[in-house]
């Protein structure tokens, strides 16, 4: 019989197993403690475990880890592994920052919406990722952090590297209670961030599962130039995605009140003046705080920029205008770990 690997199961699942096992509650904690605080992935050595009960998981179950095939260190102190996880490549980035650090993880295989300017949706849609590998990204980097006291410890998780979150609904949000479960990983409501090219209807019932912070990948001030770069946009448009948002935030206490968006600021394309206008206008019913990223090169696309400049003028008017604006810094481009540069590639 095939294992079934014990990382899918979140804290409310195991405490089931282990009551249909006749097994006392305590032995769950035990077992969580093992394996996210301890990070002991084999069953055979959770010495405070009865030997009976140990031999009965070893026989269900694994506690499998992705492997990792290549790794590559930035300058800048970014590290990205390609995993292999059950046969699929996949890929997860470490940002090692001044006060925090942070891990993007990816949730697919390939992505199914394809947009433009990103080198996912370039490999198309394989599968989704089940709970074990989304987990087992984070396991597998703290085991790496334990044994390496040069890492630093991760303090944010970000859903944003290969896939569309929301298209994962389930395993997404299992994976999710796992990490804010205090049992578990520990991380706080506010450390945890899904990023969306806005599903409307799995956003409007996400708030009923967990509450993380929301973005929202705008990336156009319209629907004309949003449906040219992101085909989504023609099933989900923005005012339809916005309103979603809006439902989440009132119940989320993570998002503080405030609709996250992300602008990447593509040449020639939606960074113009009067897109910095068309913006603050799509916006001004909305409290929200918005990211300009400059756009990261995939293969010398049309879309990238020789200077900032543009940024910076489109920044500057929405500055004046009152909005709550950023531009990100861009990490670990010189190994193609940026955002929208994840392919799962060996190159
Ligand atoms: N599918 C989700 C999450 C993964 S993409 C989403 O689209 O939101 C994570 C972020 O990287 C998104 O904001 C995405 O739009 C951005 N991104 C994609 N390609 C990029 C590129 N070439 N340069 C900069 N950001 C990019
Ligand atoms: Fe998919 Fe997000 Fe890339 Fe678009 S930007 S193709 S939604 S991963």
């Amino acid at each position: 019989m095939k294992k079934i690997n014990f990382l899918n199961f979140n804290r409310e699942m195991i405490s089931f197993l282990f009551l249909y096992f006749k097994e006392k509650i305590f032995v769950v904690y035990q077992i969580l403690n093992w394996i996210y605080k301890k990070l002991c992935f084999s069953f055979n050595n959770m010495t405070n475990i009865n030997i009976k009960l140990r031999e009965k998981l070893n026989n269900l179950f694994n506690i499998d880890l992705p492997i990792i095939i290549n790794t590559k260190k930035s300058v800048d102190g970014v590290i990205k592994w390609l995993l292999n996880v059950n046969g699929d490549f996949i890929e997860t980035v470490y940002i090692p920052e001044n006060k925090r650090c942070t891990l993007c993880i990816s949730t697919q295989v390939g992505c199914i919406i394809n947009c433009n300017f990103c080198s996912t949706g370039k490999i198309g849609f394989k599968r989704n990722l089940n709970v074990s590998e989304i987990i087992g990204q984070i396991l597998l980097v703290n085991f790496l952090i334990n044994k390496d006291n040069k890492l630093k410890s991760i303090t944010n998780i970000v859903l944003m590297g290969m896939g569309e979150p929301l298209f994962n609904f389930f395993n997404v949000i299992n994976s999710i209670k796992i990490m804010l479960d205090k049992y578990c990983f520990n991380f706080s409501k506010r450390k945890i961030v899904l990023s969306t090219s806005g599903i409307s209807d799995k956003i409007y019932r996400l708030i009923n599962y967990v509450d993380i912070v929301l973005t929202f990948s705008l990336h156009a001030p319209n629907n004309f130039i949003r449906n040219k770069i992101m085909s989504i946009n023609k099933k989900y448009d923005i005012i339809s995605v916005l309103d979603s948002i809006n439902y989440y935030i009132y119940y989320s206490k993570a998002n503080r009140g405030k609709i996250n968006i992300e602008y990447i600021m593509l040449y020639n394309i939606n960074d113009s003046k009067k897109n910095a206008y068309q913006l603050i206008n799509l916006l001004k019913d909305f409290s929200s705080k918005i990211n300009l990223i400059p756009f990261n090169n995939i293969n010398n696309n049309i879309f990238f920029y020789k200077n900032s400049k543009n940024i910076l003028n489109f920044y500057n008017i929405l500055v004046n205008n009152g909005i709550f604006v950023f531009i990100r810094k861009i990490r670990g481009n010189d190994i193609n770990a940026s955002c929208g540069q994840l392919s799962g590639k060996l190159i």
